[in-house]
């Protein structure tokens, strides 16, 4: 494998116990098999660079919850082996979550990345069984036991954020807080509702409030980790990504039958052949076969924008990214530049280095 690649997002399924009205995970209740995942992971951890993250999602996943029991043993001997640092996490709406699921993720040390929206309303508005009603109480009955088996810098929360919700976004924020998370990603919902200028306004209001909360809670050592904030002190991932980068590095989407793609959205369009780069089980495309990242290449110059048709972009979206791209790395900056005078901001530091980035 001439490519290097540092995560790869496996959907194990396609199947999903909740119809969210947004998702635009195609329901075709296909499942991931051993040998198809397998040729994943060593992809993954054969190509060169020490660390690999290995996420896990569907569909549910714990809807597969067979393959994650015999993926994990096979990826973290193989990670040894090839003296690899290699962190999986496991991406789940929480409703199925059982005292098995949790013990297998204590015994492995899988990270556990729950998703939802905020306060009951918003979350039950988005994020509902098939009949139409909310999961918020399912979660919630869920989340004592999650909290007891799962260290907190294990546990995350996918954060998701629409235009609607946005007024509210700290509110939310907030909320997840005092269920106990503090560990949060935010999901960016796009090609759904309309990004508006005013949507945007709001979201940057909302960001910088969130840092300004979290970069000051550092010195009391109330320690509250962003994602984004995460990659770039551990990985520079913010920086690397406003120059040149390959899409192969953290773009690399695996669907169960093997499909590879840069984007699990264009995986899910009509038109989805056109975006495969290839098949795990048999190899890449021609066109990204022999391709080598240099910075100099043409073709890497052209690469993403080529990929990316813009007549897929959803706009307002990518300009709330740019934002919260922008935010989080002067965010970054800031926190280091307070550990050259303050002990504190050097252990929050250390502390996403060594335990909580994933
Ligand atoms: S052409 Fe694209 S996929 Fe190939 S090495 Fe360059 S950036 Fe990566």
């Amino acid at each position: 494998m001439n490519k290097q690649i540092n995560k790869v997002k496996l959907a194990i399924t396609t199947k999903c116990n909740l119809n969210c009205d947004y998702c635009f995970v195609k329901k075709t209740n296909q499942d991931m098999d051993f040998a198809t995942a397998k040729n994943a992971i060593d992809l993954l951890l054969e190509s060169e660079r020490k660390d690999k993250l290995l996420s896990v999602y569907g569909g549910e996943p714990l809807l597969n919850f067979k393959l994650i029991e015999k993926i994990c043993p096979y990826a973290i001997t193989r990670a040894e082996d090839l003296r690899k640092n290699l962190i999986i996490s496991v991406c789940t709406n929480g409703t199925l979550l059982e005292k098995k699921h949790l013990d297998f993720f204590e015994k492995y040390d899988i990270r556990l990345i729950i998703s939802l929206v905020g306060e009951k309303s918003d979350h039950d508005e988005f994020r509902s069984f098939k009949k139409q009603s909310g999961s918020y109480e399912k979660i919630l009955e869920k989340l004592p036991m999650v909290f007891k088996k799962i260290p907190p810098e294990h546990l995350g929360v996918s954060f998701c954020l629409f235009p609607s919700t946005i007024e509210r976004m700290e509110e939310n924020f907030d909320h997840l807080m005092k269920l106990g998370f503090n560990y949060i990603n935010f999901e960016i919902i796009h090609h759904y509702q309309d990004w508006t200028k005013e949507a945007q306004e709001k979201f940057h209001l909302g960001l910088n409030k969130i840092i300004k909360f979290v970069i000051d809670n550092i010195p009391k050592e109330d320690f509250i980790f962003l994602n984004p904030i995460n990659w770039e002190i551990k990985y520079q991932k913010i920086s690397q990504s406003l120059g040149l980068e390959c899409p192969f590095w953290y773009k690399l989407e695996i669907y169960p039958l093997g499909e590879m793609a840069f984007s699990p959205f264009l995986l899910n369009a009509p038109n989805r052949e056109k975006h495969l780069i290839g098949n795990v089980n048999q190899g890449l495309s021609q066109k990204f076969k022999e391709c080598q990242y240099s910075p100099k290449d043409v073709r890497c110059k052209k690469c993403q924008f080529s990929y990316f048709p813009s007549e897929n972009t959803d706009k307002g979206a990518e300009r709330i990214y740019e934002l919260y791209r922008t935010i989080c790395l002067k965010a970054a900056k800031e926190i280091k530049n307070q550990a050259l005078e303050n002990k504190l901001y050097t252990r929050y530091i250390k502390k996403i280095k060594e335990e909580v980035c994933f």
